[in-house]
């Protein structure tokens, strides 16, 4: 059996900023909220989700032997993510100013998922970064690193919702494991509401209506009805970067995050004249190499 104590330590070891144990079970409240948020059409063209919702919510059926699920968090607070100025345009959400997360998030959960298995041979688990069907929100939830704000991201106390999540779901038990994020600590906060430029936030539902966020719009290929994206060309930040929570807390301190160009320098025309030489060579392993750069030069009009 493993020891809590043992895992932290040693997902702290590979640079990650917050770690939480959960023992494996179905979350069943979840599901329903879930399925009840997908019946009312607010996943909009994100089909993907109304597939495995079985073991998004219950990893025992997502793998075999599954006893524990390790989710692990990392800030990637950068300037960029403290917000653009009212007139700018051609903004890029701060997480994609930087190396692609799903590759180094997966790096750091293999070099954990490694260490561990040095330490307990018989280990076995698989990593999970964001593209695999695991409610990591809620998970993360459940191993008490933070609690679901009104906006429906993760905000963690310390590094508030600028955080990568992944998670480690494994074979073996814990000794211990952590106690969930039961409150809420948005209060009397709505800024995330009044900031959101389209009224994508679901009032009272801590769910977003994907039909109107400018995140979901600017990436995706096919949505739905066109909606004015405020000057951004991939993602949004609007409603993180006026939440309290991330104004306080501190910028990133992994290398992996340290942003690999800054948006702030780039205009609309720059990106409709970019080569796609010039787009491989500066941009080749961030987000943005997977929408390609046509899509930001529609995004740009
Ligand atoms: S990402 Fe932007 S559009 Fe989507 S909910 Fe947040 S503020 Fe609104
Ligand atoms: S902006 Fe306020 S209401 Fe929105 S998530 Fe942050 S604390 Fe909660």
């Amino acid at each position: 059996m493993i020891t809590k104590e043992h895992l932290k330590t040693a997902a702290k070891a590979v640079g990650f900023d917050l770690c939480g144990v959960v023992a494996v079970h179905p979350l069943e409240e979840d599901a329903a909220r879930f399925r009840r948020w997908l019946e009312a059409g607010n996943h909009a063209s994100l089909g993907y989700l109304e597939r495995n919702i079985e073991k998004r919510f219950n990893p025992a059926q997502l793998v075999e032997g599954a006893q524990t699920v390790i989710v692990c968090a990392i800030s990637y607070k950068s300037e960029i993510s403290t917000g653009y100025a009212e007139d700018a345009c051609a903004k890029i959400a701060s997480y994609a100013c930087n190396r692609d997360y799903h590759l180094t998030i997966k790096e750091l959960l293999h070099a954990l998922l490694k260490q561990l298995q040095s330490d307990y041979p018989t280990l076995t688990g698989r990593a999970f970064v964001d593209s695999a069907p695991v409610a990591e929100k809620q998970w993360a939830v459940e191993a008490g690193l933070g609690w679901i704000g009104r906006q429906s991201l993760l905000i963690t106390p310390e590094y508030g919702s600028f955080v990568h999540l992944g998670e480690l779901i494994i074979n073996e038990a814990c000794d211990s494991y952590d106690t969930p994020f039961e409150a809420s600590l948005c209060g009397s906060c709505n800024a995330c509401l009044t900031h959101c430029p389209t009224g994508a936030i679901l009032e009272g539902e801590r769910m977003i209506d994907t039909r109107r966020c400018i995140a979901c719009h600017t990436i995706e290929r096919a949505t739905t009805e066109p909606i004015a994206l405020d000057g951004w060309i991939f993602g949004c930040d609007c409603c993180q970067s006026c939440c309290p929570y991330n104004r306080r807390a501190p910028m990133h301190r992994s290398e992996h995050f340290t942003p690999r160009f800054d948006p702030r320098t780039l205009t609309p025309d720059h990106w409709r004249q970019m080569s796609e030489e010039e787009f491989r060579c500066h941009f080749a392993d961030t987000p943005l190499a997977r929408c390609g750069l046509d899509h930001l030069k529609r995004n740009c009009d």
